[in-house]
This record gives structure tokens, C-alpha cells and sequence, in this order.
């Protein structure tokens, strides 16, 4: 039985076009006040800053944008858990796996460690029990049952900005989970420098040498 060992990472499926994210936005934002007419070349960045920092974020939900999270399924169980999202997800019920199996390297085992070797038997063993149970007849949707929360997995999320804002906040904190900031940090260091208006109010702070960063939203 072959089992493979693989990192985490982010793909942001749709392209970030900026400037045409922050011109819909102040578009959108303008009829409040019905000052149209004050829109003109670099005014969208100043405006929608104001309108963040009243906490008018509501204009945020008229723009959405899909990642794809290659992970562990530890991970995808936490981030289910943001309800204002569009989630598709590879499915260990229809998938087989008896030809191999992939398990996602979980950042705080060094790999010459005994951690690392106790984790590694592990997936070993449940891959093994895995193909016994599919060579016996069973079905993936029942045989999945011996596999671990380590089983990589594939998921497309689609948030709007304003829960994407929420989900760093919540998920990159030094209190989330280490394996779930191991994917938000870099996605959201790659979304401030595409559009740093909407998320440049996150500080992005280094814990420790061992352990992803975090972020911290300012006040
Ligand atoms: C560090 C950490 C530890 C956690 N530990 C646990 C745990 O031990 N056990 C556990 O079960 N969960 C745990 N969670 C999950 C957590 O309770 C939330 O379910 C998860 O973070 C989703 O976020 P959310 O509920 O803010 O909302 P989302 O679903 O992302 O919604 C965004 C916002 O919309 C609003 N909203 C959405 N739905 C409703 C609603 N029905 N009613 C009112 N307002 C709504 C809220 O303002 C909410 O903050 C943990 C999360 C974190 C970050």
C-alpha cells in the first residue's frame, strides 16, 4: 500500500483584478450618500478605508472570491464551521483510495522525531486496515472509517470579502489551530499585497521560530 506525505497549500482560483474590486465597491458604497459624482482616478482606496473604519462592512458582501485548500481533514472541519460560504469537497465516500493514499505533514512534528515516527506508523496502519477492509468488499464510504484526520483532502471555499476578513480574524489568531493558520497566513499575506486596502488592517506577527505566524487585526 502506498501512502505519500505532502504540505498544505492555497490556490485563489479566481484572478483578484483590484482595481475593478475597488471601483464596484465604491461604486456600491457611493449611493448612500449619493456622492457619485466625487468618484474620480485613486478615490476608491481612500473611500472605501473610511467606510472600513466606520465598520460599514456591509459593502464587502457584494464581492466574493473562490480558494482551493489542499489540507488535512482536520483542517476542512474547522473551516466548514464559517457558515457564509459555498464549500465543495472531495468526497471519502465516492473517492477510492486502495491505490494510494496521501496524508498532510503536520508542521509541529519534526521529521526526526519520535512524534514524527509514532505519527508516520500511524498512517501506515490506517492505510494498511484501509485496503484490507476494500479488498474484503468494502465500500470507500464504509472503509473511510479507519482513516485519520491526517487524510489529505481538497476543498473549494467561496466567501465574500467580508467573511474572508472574518475568517482570518478568526482563523489566524495565535489561539486557532496551528495547522489551520499554516494555510490562512500565507493566503492572507498573498491578499494584502493583491488588494491592501481590504486587508492590510491585519498585523502579521511571528510567534515562534517552530510554529506558523499569526495575525492580529488592528483596532
Ligand atoms: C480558536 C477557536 C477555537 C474554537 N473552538 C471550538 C470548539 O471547541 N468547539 C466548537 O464547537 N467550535 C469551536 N470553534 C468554532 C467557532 O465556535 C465557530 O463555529 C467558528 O469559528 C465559525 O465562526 P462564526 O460562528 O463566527 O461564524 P461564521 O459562520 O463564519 O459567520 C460569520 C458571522 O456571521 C454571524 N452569524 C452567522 N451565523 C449566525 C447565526 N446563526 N446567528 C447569529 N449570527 C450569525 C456572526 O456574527 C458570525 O461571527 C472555535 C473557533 C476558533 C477560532
Amino acid at each position: 500500500m502506498e501512502i505519500e506525505i505532502i504540505e498544505p497549500k492555497h490556490e485563489i482560483v479566481d484572478e483578484i483584478n483590484s482595481q475593478a474590486i475597488l471601483k464596484k465597491i465604491e461604486r456600491i458604497g457611493r449611493v448612500s450618500h449619493k456622492s457619485e459624482d466625487r468618484t474620480a482616478p485613486g478615490t476608491a482606496e481612500e473611500f472605501i478605508k473610511k467606510l472600513l473604519g466606520w465598520g460599514h462592512e456591509s459593502i464587502l458582501e457584494h464581492v466574493s472570491f473562490t480558494v482551493k485548500f489542499i489540507c488535512d481533514r482536520g483542517v476542512t472541519h474547522e473551516l466548514v464551521r464559517h457558515r457564509i460560504a459555498a464549500y465543495t469537497q472531495e468526497s471519502t465516500r465516492y473517492c477510492n483510495y486502495s491505490g494510494k493514499i496521501q496524508f498532510i505533514k503536520p508542521l509541529f512534528f519534526k521529521e526526526d522525531s519520535e512524534a514524527y515516527r509514532l505519527w508516520l506508523e500511524s498512517c501506515e496502519a490506517c492505510a494498511s486496515s484501509y485496503l484490507k477492509l476494500i479488498s474484503s468488499g468494502a465500500k470507500p464510504e464504509e472503509a473511510r472509517d479507519v482513516l485519520s484526520n491526517s487524510l489529505k483532502t481538497e476543498i473549494y471555499a467561496t466567501y465574500n470579502l467580508r467573511e474572508w476578513r472574518h475568517v482570518f480574524k478568526m482563523r489566524c489568531q495565535k489561539a486557532a489551530h496551528p495547522q489551520i493558520r499554516e494555510i490562512m497566513i500565507p493566503l492572507l499575506e498573498e491578499l494584502q499585497k493583491e488588494i491592501p486596502v481590504i486587508f492590510d488592517d491585519f498585523e502579521i506577527i511571528t510567534i515562534d521560530d517552530s510554529y506558523p505566524k499569526a495575525a492580529i487585526k488592528k483596532v
